[in-house]
């Protein structure tokens, strides 16, 4: 039997569970693709989190250090996972970078990937310089400095088009991602506290600052603000004769077109399963859910289990999902592999 934890991931849920179960006593082994650790928020740039308005690289840094700074915890970065034989209680892992770590439990926290804007051409993006994505509105809150990419000129107007790859059945993504709205209504009102001159639209089909984040964000973006929404079906995004840009639509209160001109669009991208789930569940003996996320074993008595005895998965692998709820199931994924871990050591005794 090991007494190793292989974490894959070091995301808020990988970072969240490597440092539970290093607290219990176990020992941890983090493997994470990328050369930093951090995840989405870190790798790209997000500026200050919803719903605590902390920085990102302070917040999520503080869980970076805390894992670096834990020497029950071996970090390969620039790694994945080849190969996971064995069975529950004692895996034998091997990594893209020769290592061979044997394990008595696997967490995955592998994540999501954002949605690739070029996927949605007629809004766009990829033609038009001054269409962003959120994280790229982000990394130029966090710059100090709202301008527009193709002259520098300060903005007039910015429109934030919510459920960008989500909620769209014509282009295969039906699922909610359920923070972008609120990070959008978030992303307005600091867009107005470095540009006091610049209006923000943000067009939406339904707001959903679910629970606490109704009046911290949305009625506090719309009322001290002055963001203005506007329910609308949107067609598409061109250029007008004086280069702003164009965005074409649908009221759909007043049931009437509108044709709004603006100098900077921002498409609030939502979560996509993470473009590597079909090789990750080859390589772990996990299943895929009928959206590509990975699928959970047992819901309510095995709680992040996989379809394989052993291996855990949980935050933005399963789904859509925030950073709190991430740390939840990242610490309660090291819960279950430790206590079965132990189980398996009693067992055998
Ligand atoms: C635009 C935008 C803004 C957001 N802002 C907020 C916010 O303000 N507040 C909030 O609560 N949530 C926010 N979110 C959601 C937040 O990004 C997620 O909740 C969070 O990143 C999920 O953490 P995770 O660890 O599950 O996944 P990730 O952050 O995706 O981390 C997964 C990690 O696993 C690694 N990995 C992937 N595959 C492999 C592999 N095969 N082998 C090894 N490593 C691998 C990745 O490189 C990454 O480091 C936002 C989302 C979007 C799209
Ligand atoms: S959270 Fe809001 S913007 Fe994001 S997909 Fe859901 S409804 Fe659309």
């Amino acid at each position: 039997m090991s007494d190793t934890v292989l974490v894959v991931g070091a995301g808020p849920t990988g970072l969240s569970a490597a440092a539970a179960a290093s607290s219990v006593g176990k020992k941890v082994v983090l493997v994470e693709k990328e050369a930093i650790l951090g995840g989405a928020p870190i790798i790209s740039g997000y500026a200050k989190l919803v719903p605590s308005g902390e920085w990102a690289k302070d917040a999520i840094g503080r869980m970076v250090a805390r894992v670096e700074n834990d020497s029950g915890i071996a970090i390969h970065k620039s790694s994945r996972v080849v190969k996971l034989d064995g069975e529950a209680g004692n895996f034998t892992a091997t990594l893209s970078n020769g290592t061979t770590v044997n394990c008595g439990a696997v967490i995955l926290g592998t994540g999501f990937t954002h949605f690739d804007s070029i996927n949605k051409p007629e809004w766009g993006f990829g033609t038009f310089e001054d269409v962003l994505t959120t994280t790229q509105m982000e990394q130029m809150v966090a710059s100090g400095k709202i301008a527009c990419p193709s002259d520098g000129r300060v903005p007039e107007r910015v429109a934030i088009l919510l459920c960008v790859g989500s909620r769209d059945r014509q282009i295969g993504r039906e699922w909610c991602s359920k923070i972008c709205c609120t990070v959008s209504t978030n992303l307005a009102m600091e867009i107005k506290e470095l540009s006091p001159t610049t209006d923000v639209f943000i067009y939406y089909m339904d707001i959903r600052t679910f629970g606490l984040y109704e009046d911290k964000f949305y009625w506090k973006s719309q009322e001290e603000f002055k963001t203005k929404f506007v329910k609308a079906r949107i067609a598409e995004v061109t250029r007008a004769p004086d280069g702003r840009l164009l965005v074409k639509g649908e009221d759909t209160l007043v049931k009437r077109p509108i044709v709004i001109p603006f100098d900077i669009v921002v498409h609030a991208i939502g979560m996509d399963p993470n473009e590597e789930n079909p090789e990750i569940a080859k390589v772990f003996g996990v299943g895929l859910e009928k959206h590509g996320f990975l699928d959970r074993g047992e819901q309510y008595t095995n709680s992040f289990s996989s379809m394989r005895r052993g291996v855990y998965v949980g935050g933005s692998a399963l789904g859509p999902e925030d950073i709190d709820t991430s740390i939840s199931h990242g610490l309660a994924m090291a819960m279950r592999a430790v206590g079965e871990m132990n189980g398996l050591v009693q067992k055998a005794a």
